[in-house]
């Protein structure tokens, strides 16, 4: 049996502790592999090293920069939620591989943290990468506006246009409920992202989209960093510098989110019912609870088009591509302010019941997902990752993943990523909730494949 241990592949911390790690529970055999690959120098690895209850870094960096508060409650019945042994922080490719090669040889499991943004919580941190700001100025248009009246048609409306509109425009429609009263009413917000100059982008809107009203005064000139504060929710006048704390500008809250694509346009009475689903009042109906603080219901709608019709489906792993007129993300969101967070359950179910009441509108023959909202209400990989070498099935590892959620993520390209695993990682030692599967066939059966 493999146990936890998690990697995280870029360290942000670097304390100076000397740890006892013979007093852990982690295996000798791990310990005394790594002292040999560092050649016992105990001024590289201690660094490295983060055990609970001797090293105080453990819990900072296992909880440093989460993004949902579901993933920091663990219990110790949930075999998904373990914590890990150790959190190991390597500083180079080198480390990295000493650091896989001693966990291989010690029977260890390991979670890797890259990012630590995954939608389920696979690792916990957040490391996200830093880039220079481009030297080329681009600029931003952003146009909010609540509606309350004829939102509706709005939002029929652009289903027909966001998709078609030029390959510099981004225009993104939110609905929302805010939580945290009683009587939260939905509203409709359309977010755009233009490069170019505002008087430009008020004429394409004029064209293509004249019943929003765009004005000039309605658009905010930035450079493109500065769009990406803004759209992370930074308040004005944070300078990007603050993406280097690695912090979210405001408290995480738990949340579960899953997402659908859509080839044709939604009904009227569709996109009706689904703004009465977002209020509050809704949900106390469906969920006959009795909260006094509504959870943050949150429905994007993003168009694809442009860039995304021209690469084909097989190009990369992800296969939505052309024909999708645009991605709807739902997320429900709260703050744990019921009793034991008592309320988790029922509010996620309500997400449930929204996704399936949505099937008869969205892609379907598989119903698409997308892996950056990973979901395992689609099914995850069962066991411990140990793969019967050759022994293809209808309910082989790879034949399940394939059904549940590797052709929703990936579509046909899922069986490549299957053939690459298995060059690459034939033991499956990489293995996770929704790791790819190595792909076996036996030479006969090629045939029956799927
Ligand atoms: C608040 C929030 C907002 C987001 N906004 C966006 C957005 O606007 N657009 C967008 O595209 N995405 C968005 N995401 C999704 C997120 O950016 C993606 O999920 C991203 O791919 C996460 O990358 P990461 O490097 O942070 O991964 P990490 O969270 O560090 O996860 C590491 C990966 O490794 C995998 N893994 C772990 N252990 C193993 C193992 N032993 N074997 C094999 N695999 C393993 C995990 O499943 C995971 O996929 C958002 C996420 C959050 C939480």
């Amino acid at each position: 049996m493999l146990l936890p241990i998690l990697i995280i592949s870029l360290s942000l911390f670097q304390p100076s502790v000397s740890a006892d790690y013979h007093s852990s529970s982690i295996p000798e055999n791990f310990i005394r592999c790594l002292s040999h690959e560092f050649r016992s120098n105990a001024s590289i690895l201690n660094p490295l090293l983060h055990f609970p209850g001797i090293n105080s870094s453990y819990e900072s960096i296992w909880s440093s920069g989460i993004e949902n508060l579901r993933f920091l409650e663990i219990s110790s019945s949930n075999r998904k939620k373990k914590k890990p042994l150790a959190i190991i922080t390597p500083e180079s490719y080198s480390q990295v591989q000493t650091t896989v090669k001693c966990c291989r040889n010690s029977g260890l499991r390991i979670i890797i943290r890259s990012g630590g943004h995954d939608f389920e919580g696979s690792s916990h941190a957040s490391s996200s990468s830093m880039f220079s700001p481009p030297s080329v100025m681009v600029d931003l248009r952003k146009h909010l506006r609540s509606l309350e009246h004829g939102a509706i048609d709005l939002i029929h409306k652009w289903q027909e246009v966001a998709h078609k509109a030029h390959e510099d425009l981004l225009l993104s429609v939110v609905l929302s409920s805010a939580g945290g009263s009683t009587v939260a009413q939905t509203t409709a917000t359309f977010r755009s992202l233009f490069l170019g100059r505002s008087d430009d982008l008020v004429k394409m809107m004029e064209e293509i989209f004249p019943e929003i009203g765009l004005r000039k005064q309605d658009c905010e000139e930035m450079s493109w960093i500065e769009s990406v504060m803004r759209f992370s929710l930074y308040p004005k006048g944070v300078t990007s510098d603050a993406l280097k704390n690695r912090v979210a500008p405001f408290p995480p809250p738990y949340f579960k989110g899953k997402v659908d694509l859509v080839y044709k346009p939604i009904p009227y009475e569709t996109l009706d019912e689904l703004w009465k689903r977002c209020s509050s009042k809704d949900y106390d109906r469906i969920n006959n609870t009795t909260t006094t603080t509504p959870p943050i219901i949150q429905i994007d709608f993003y168009p694809y088009g442009g860039k995304m019709n021209e690469i084909s489906k097989s190009e990369t792993p992800f296969p939505h591509r052309k024909g999708v007129l645009y991605e709807i993300l739902y997320i429900v969101a709260w703050l744990d302010q019921d009793e034991n967070n008592a309320n988790a359950e029922s509010y996620m179910n309500w997400l449930r019941g929204l996704y399936d009441f949505m099937t008869p509108f969205v892609s379907k023959g598989p119903r698409g997902a997308i892996v950056n909202a990973r979901d395992f209400d689609l099914g995850t990989n069962d066991g411990d990752g140990h793969i019967a070498c050759g022994s293809w099935t209808t309910t082989s590892p790879y034949s399940k993943a394939y059904r549940t959620w590797g052709s929703r993520y990936f579509g046909d390209n899922f069986r490549r990523l299957a053939t690459v695993k298995r060059e690459v990682d034939p033991e499956n030692f990489f293995f996770s909730e929704q790791s790819i599967p190595p792909l076996f066939l036996h030479p006969q059966m090629r045939e029956m494949e799927l």
